[in-house]
């Protein structure tokens, strides 16, 4: 149920409906808009019909309740009257008219591979960087990651360049040392429904960039994001990264529409992932420029200082060298969609 307060209720009348929903064992979830504070309250079907029955119609400052009519209640648009969920990750904004590049290599292989990359993609402007430590690999004898030393790496990459790390958990046993390095947690495709992870990370509160599984629904996705956002944690990104069609010409395919489409379903960014979805470099730029002009939050792409000797996913990874170019021409293309680039946070110099 959505509890639409009139646009002059008072702080008291606001507290007075919070207060009812909590006695009711459903939780209070509030948003304030511009004009009109919304309260959503979230429950099971039993708490649902129990709100049904508190009669919040009456109730002073109360000027509407209506259902809400996704299942992925707090992931709906409808729960924020409209209104676009902007992250702040350590001072970089997510979402709104803000363009997030979330850059750097499929996997943290070396000191040296991390540091270069975390330095290039730093002096072009990227937002955020990233690197798995802990990888999902098809095949089990397929290197899998370095764990807690590659954690270490990004922590240095971190304290050396000023960029928020985004990072890959995979297992819950691993989310405390993911916690002490990760500004995003990355669930990976193959994740996108493991539900106790989801709401681990969702009760870590840490900010968390969930991306659709290879044959998930948009639907299944927002479910997914659900079980983050149900913990308390609000702090969700979707990520669209290829899913699985008949088409064999390429490794996934971008589901371009999934942007627009997931807007109008949801209140949380969207960001897009041309590596994973391409698997070829040659891709990469097109299929940027397209999500960039069709209205994302932002790109994650994967990008080395030697693709060619790369552990992982060589085939994809844009070359160091190409970056700062890549970069300004999807900016251009988010110039189109009313975005410009989110970056580090102006400081205003005032010491003292
Ligand atoms: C990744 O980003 O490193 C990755 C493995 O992506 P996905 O989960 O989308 O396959
Ligand atoms: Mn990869």
């Amino acid at each position: 149920m959505m509890i639409v307060m009139k646009e002059t209720a008072t702080e008291e009348e606001v507290a007075a409906v919070v207060a009812k929903i909590e006695r009711a064992g459903a939780r209070a979830h509030r948003s304030s808009g511009a004009r009109v504070t919304v309260i959503g309250a979230i429950g099971d079907v039993e708490q649902d019909a129990n709100i049904e029955s508190l009669g919040l119609e009456g109730q002073p400052g109360v000027d509407r309740v209506v259902p809400i009519l996704k299942p992925y209640k707090l992931a709906s648009a409808q729960i924020t009257h409209g209104e676009r969920t902007v992250l702040d990750i350590d001072g970089r904004k997510v979402g709104g008219d803000n363009f997030a590049l979330i850059a750097g290599p499929c996997t943290v292989e070396s000191r040296d591979q991390m540091l270069t990359t975390a330095r290039v993609v730093r002096d072009a402007g990227a937002t955020l960087l990233r690197g798995g430590a802990y990888k999902p690999r098809t095949s089990p004898y397929a290197f899998q990651g370095l764990g807690q030393e590659g954690l270490r790496l990004l922590a240095e990459a971190k304290a050396e360049t000023g960029l928020p790390i985004v990072t890959e958990l995979m297992d819950i046993s691993d989310l405390d040392a993911v916690l002490e390095v990760a500004d995003v947690i990355q669930i990976g495709a193959r994740n996108m429904q493991n539900y106790p992870l989801l709401a681990e990370i969702g009760r870590s509160g840490r900010p968390a960039l969930l991306k659709r599984g290879l044959s998930a629904t948009l639907d299944e996705l927002l479910m997914a994001a659900e079980y983050i956002l149900k913990e308390g944690n609000p702090n969700v990104m979707l990520c669209e990264r290829g899913i699985r069609t008949f088409e064999t010409a390429y490794r996934f395919t971008l589901d371009l529409m999934a942007i627009p489409v997931l807007k109008q379903m949801s209140h949380l960014p969207v960001i897009v992932d041309p590596s994973h979805a391409a698997g070829r470099r040659d891709l990469v730029l097109p299929l940027s420029l397209a999500a960039a002009a069709a209205g994302a939050d932002g790109i994650i792409v994967e990008v080395h200082p030697r693709p060619d000797e790369a552990i992982c996913d060589a085939a994809q990874q844009l070359p160091a060298d190409d970056f700062g170019d890549y970069l300004e021409r999807v900016l251009a293309a988010a110039a189109v969609a009313g975005k410009s680039l989110s970056g580090e946070p102006l400081t205003t110099g005032a010491t003292s």
